[in-house]
């Protein structure tokens, strides 16, 4: 199969969330474009996910470790949004926690941990913090909620 993006034909080609010209959504990669794209995880070797709205990628099983990482946080991310956010901006937040939280069956503390880990990968931030405060500053849900 053919390379987009360098035109090689290889045997191992995989989907990269990067949009095609012709509307796709992904775009057919070697394994060597993919490495030198900001759209694969080097650490874990896949793909990223791509997300509707932009284009930004994430890896899905460093979401996952960064999650399980921040499960140890002392402070719970639920506690803090619900006091600091104007209450209309905490009651997106909870109702979308209700939704997630139900499809899941994760606990809400988890679910609401993931939503600022992917806007932080998606980000490039080096930190969650970098996202936390770009919600309480901006006391707005709209940077974590899809
Ligand atoms: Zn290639
Ligand atoms: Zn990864």
């Amino acid at each position: 199969m053919l390379c987009e993006i360098c035109g090689t034909d290889v045997e191992g080609i995989m989907l990269l969330p990067i949009k095609h010209p012709d509307g796709r959504l992904e775009t057919l990669s070697c394994l060597l474009c993919a490495k030198k794209s900001k759209n694969y995880c080097l650490k874990h070797e896949i793909p990223h996910v791509g997300f509707v709205g932009d284009d930004t990628t994430a890896c899905h099983v460093c979401i996952n470790e960064l999650v399980m990482e921040g499960l140890g946080r002392s402070d719970s991310l639920v506690d803090i949004m619900s006091t600091v956010l104007p209450s209309q901006e905490w009651m997106k937040i909870h109702l979308w926690l209700k939704m997630i939280v139900g499809l899941t069956n994760d606990s809400a503390e988890k679910c609401l941990l993931r939503a600022f880990i992917t806007k932080q990968l998606r980000m490039k931030a080096g930190s969650i913090d970098v996202v936390i405060h770009m919600v309480v500053d901006g006391n707005s849900a709209d940077p974590i909620l899809p």
